[in-house]
């Protein structure tokens, strides 16, 4: 967890957010205990979770370790080649035998600063669509094809948005612009020439891709076991494999299947009715478990749409509505904000549209339909919250004490946040609170911010002081920094 010692919040603060931590602690190291018996370093994530990148042939499971190229002349026999890639099999072998793999650093460095840490090793593994198989991953030879309990899988990079921290490979929209425009110098990991190096330049989503097809060749077995299923993208809903899914969820009903749809809810509207009416027919004939819906938005208004380029924040809450009233009560929105440097200035005000959403819409036993998720931006670091002074620090605690007088309270019924969406907002002031606001690394990132915005703007015509008015001051300090550093160095 994201804790940081000498944080300054106050001892007032410190109480507020103690009834945050998680109560199910033992539960949790009754997990760990049972894995470490396997071995210390064996995770069922590797065994039942994956994401498929069709749209470049790349998977990794879980989501933490880098992505790896599948190998097309695995798949021509073998379409479960799509998660059972020898790489991963031999990072299962090495759990087996009690080595830590390098690619799941992530895990290692939390359970290393602390024995009585808990990291995503257990956390995922305690899940049910892991646990309950722990015996299979031990006993089944380590180069066996597992068939993952948990997948998520994007189609292509098709996508009409351009989101001010997406890459190419995600968005067909941003391939376009860099094809006109090139890269943003400060992100030279996303240059076309280190896409197609890393194996990561996506098929044209109108061209023919082998992956899909493997896909498709591996349903047939994967759907037999499959728990939980989220499409993503680019933009699920402008991809017809997205209305294959749904067409055959409704031929053949898979009651057990916990079903999920990321969208950037900016789809035009003959595709957003096509995909309410499907989903419609699908809840009413209960031919699926669960459904969730995420969308992301990371603020208010004009401000978010200048984050999201090709956003209308009034088309977009109008979407969300449209969701909570044509679906039933029992299906969820969740809000993926990925929360930036420029998400804070209007982010209260967007926080009232969720309160609103989440007084008017609930489910039947009188929780929220709507859930707000706030993991925070950590690349490209100079649109993180890294980039900022101290004195933005009020801005995110003024949203923490919003959500905190509207938290969970068993003696209310109109609670509006519960503890998990709380601990989501106080990781990210803790997080705030613990970066350095001053030294090189802090300069170079507002030098970042500033010449990026610069060409940013300028290759979309947009104004990043006009749209941003709270943010001025701090925007003339980071072309102050470049101006300063420019000087000096000539
Ligand atoms: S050990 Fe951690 S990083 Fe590795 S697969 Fe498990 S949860 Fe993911």
């Amino acid at each position: 967890m994201l804790k940081n010692k000498s944080s300054k919040v106050g001892t007032k603060d410190k109480k507020i957010r103690k009834d945050l931590r998680p109560r199910d602690k033992e539960t949790r190291a009754m997990v760990r205990d049972q894995l470490n018996k396997v071995s210390p370093s064996f995770c069922l994530a590797k065994w039942y979770q994956v994401t498929i990148h069709l749209q470049n042939g790349q998977t990794h499971s879980c989501h933490h370790p880098w992505t790896h190229k599948v190998d097309l002349r695995d798949l021509s026999t073998n379409p479960s080649a799509l998660h059972n890639t020898p790489h991963k099999k031999i990072q299962r072998y090495k759990m087996l035998k009690g080595e830590r793999p390098d690619e799941c650093d992530y895990c290692w460095r939390i359970e290393d600063s602390n024995v009585e840490n808990i990291s995503d090793r257990t956390f995922k593994s305690a899940e049910q669509w892991a646990l309950p198989n722990l015996d299979e991953a031990r006993t089944m030879p380590w180069d066996y094809d597992f068939t993952p309990r948990y997948v998520e899988v994007s189609f292509s990079n098709a996508c009409n948005f351009k989101c001010i921290y997406c890459a190419p490979h995600i968005s067909s929209s941003i391939m376009t612009e860099f094809q006109k425009h090139g890269h943003y110098t400060e992100s030279p990991e996303f240059s076309l020439e280190y896409l197609d190096v890393s194996g990561l330049t996506p098929i044209r989503y109108d061209a023919h891709n082998p992956y899909v097809d493997a896909f498709w060749r591996w349903w047939p077995e994967l759907i037999k076991k499959l728990e939980h299923f989220r499409i993503t993208g680019g933009e699920p809903l402008l991809n017809h494999n997205t209305f294959r899914v749904l067409d055959f969820i409704k031929a053949e009903p898979q009651p057990k299947l916990n079903f999920a749809i990321n969208s950037n809810l900016g789809i035009p509207d003959a595709q957003y009715d096509r995909f309410l009416e499907s989903m419609k027919v699908i809840l009413e004939n209960k031919s699926i478990n669960s459904f969730e819906f995420y969308t992301s938005i990371d603020t208010y208004g004009k401000q978010a749409e200048y984050i999201r380029n090709g956003l209308n924040y009034k088309h977009y809450m109008d979407n969300v509505r449209r969701f909570l009233v044509e679906l039933p009560v029992d299906t969820k929105l969740v809000f993926m904000c990925t929360y930036n440097a420029l998400s804070l200035p209007s982010f209260n005000l967007f926080l009232e549209d969720v309160a609103q959403l989440k007084r008017e819409f609930r489910n039947s036993i009188n929780e929220p339909r709507v859930i707000l998720d706030m993991p925070y931006l950590r690349a490209p670091s100079y649109l993180s919250l890294a980039v900022l002074p101290e004195s933005f620090s009020s801005y995110i605690s003024d949203s923490f004490f919003f959500m905190k007088r509207h938290s969970v309270n068993f003696l209310k019924e109109d609670w509006l946040f519960n503890y998990h969406e709380l601990s989501k907002i106080e990781r990210v002031l803790n997080w705030f609170q613990s970066l350095p606001k001053e030294g090189y690394e802090v300069r170079d990132l507002r030098k970042s911010f500033y010449t990026f915005l610069r060409e940013h703007d300028r290759r979309r015509s947009l104004s990043f002081t006009e749209t941003f008015p709270e943010m001025v001051d701090f925007y003339q300090l980071c072309e102050d920094v470049y101006n300063n550093d420019k000087t000096e160095v000539n």
